[in-house]
């Protein structure tokens, strides 16, 4: 039993955990220190490069992975080595026991830091909770600036809760605060110096991604995609100074503007140029571990667990199907990933 907050929890099957404590790796040598972990598949918006407006077959409630599953996964893969937590979905602030959850991970031996990535439309009224629960950092996803577009691309209203939230997360004392910005031709190209001039007086990271092919209308297809080297090369001709600067292992081009407080990063999630730094495990809302966002090669953890399987056992299921990752995303590709309606089912 474990007391979180003013709750109770019972942990499944697992008991006292027991791993090897070796890192986890891969065929090719890389160390898998950093877990995303999608907590549902609902959201309460429907971007077009996501979810299709009526939604998906979202899965029934009992097929999600419960807070005591999601406890012992946090628990068992810290023992091997991983030491970044992100909670992303689906939509991470529709479930109640997320404030929970975040502070399991942050008092978690081995965990250095807890992350969440929302759409911002309920975080203002939960930050403080979340502050409190040791969360480290927040990427907000927005794509415009503009409320028309706003609700084209989401297909709901909102926009003021997003930038209100993102004000909230600002002025609050969470450390690293980042703007998820998909970036889309004939939609928002004619934004991103809105969004550079944020990080002026700001210290967060705006992050430009490209679109990727994960959604059952395809809408990428239409001609949308922006590559990184075309959005670095526009920002390049729009400022005095772009000078490169250290970011994460995912954010190709990172740059702060002339002398701006924040940073602007460049994300290749389609060109995929990074592969070979990966560092990623990634667990869906149902419990599978994903061994590449592109890879349809995933493990069952949730039934191994409620099954009764031991720490043993299921720290060789994510051992092996990491060990099997392929050298880059498009290798992964190839062995099949045409059948995701929705980034939701893949945990983005
Ligand atoms: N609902 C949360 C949010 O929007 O931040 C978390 C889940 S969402 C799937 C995580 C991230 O994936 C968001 O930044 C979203 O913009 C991005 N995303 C979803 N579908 C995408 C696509 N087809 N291409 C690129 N990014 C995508
Ligand atoms: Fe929801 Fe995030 Fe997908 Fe938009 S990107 S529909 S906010 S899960």
């Amino acid at each position: 039993m474990r007391m979180i907050g003013n709750n109770t929890y019972t942990a499944p099957s697992l008991g006292v955990l027991k791993t090897s404590a070796l890192p986890i790796k891969d065929q090719h040598g890389r160390t898998f220190n950093y877990l995303r972990i999608a907590l549902n598949e609902q959201c309460n918006l429907r971007c077009m490069y996501c979810m299709p407006e009526e939604g998906i077959d979202f899965r029934s409630e009992d097929k999600i992975l419960s807070t005591e599953e999601i406890f012992n996964l946090i628990e068992l893969t810290s023992q091997m080595g991983v030491s970044k937590i992100r909670f992303t979905g689906g939509e991470p602030l529709l479930r109640k026991d997320l404030t929970e959850l975040v502070h399991f991970a942050y008092q978690c031996n081995g965990i250095e830091s807890v992350h969440l990535t929302t759409n911002g439309l309920l975080l203002s009224k939960q930050i403080d909770a979340l502050e409190k629960s040791g969360l480290s950092g927040i990427n907000i996803s927005l794509d415009t600036l503009k409320p028309e577009k706003f609700k084209k691309i989401t297909r709901r209203n909102g926009l003021d809760l997003v930038l209100n939230s993102l004000q909230t997360a600002i002025d609050s004392s969470i450390q690293s605060i980042k703007l998820n910005v998909v970036a889309m031709r004939d939609f928002n190209d004619d934004e991103i110096m809105d969004f550079v001039e944020l990080t002026k007086e700001n210290d967060i990271t705006v992050r430009f991604i490209e679109l990727m092919p994960f959604d059952s209308h395809q809408i990428w297809k239409t001609g949308k995609f922006y590559g990184a080297d075309h959005i670095v090369a526009d920002i390049k001709t729009q400022v005095d100074e772009l000078n490169p600067i250290d970011g994460s292992r995912t954010e190709h081009h990172i740059f702060r503007v002339n002398d701006y407080k924040g940073k602007v990063a460049v994300i290749p999630a389609y060109s995929r140029s990074l592969c070979g730094e990966c560092n990623r495990l990634r667990i869906t809302s149902d419990g599978k571990l994903l061994n590449c966002l592109y890879s349809q090669n995933e493990i069952n953890l949730r039934d191994a667990m409620r099954n009764g399987k031991t720490d043993i056992e299921i720290e060789d299921m994510i051992r092996t199907t990491i060990k099997k990752k392929y050298i880059d995303g498009w290798k992964a590709q190839n062995q099949g990933n045409d059948n995701r309606e929705s980034m939701t089912q893949i945990g983005g």
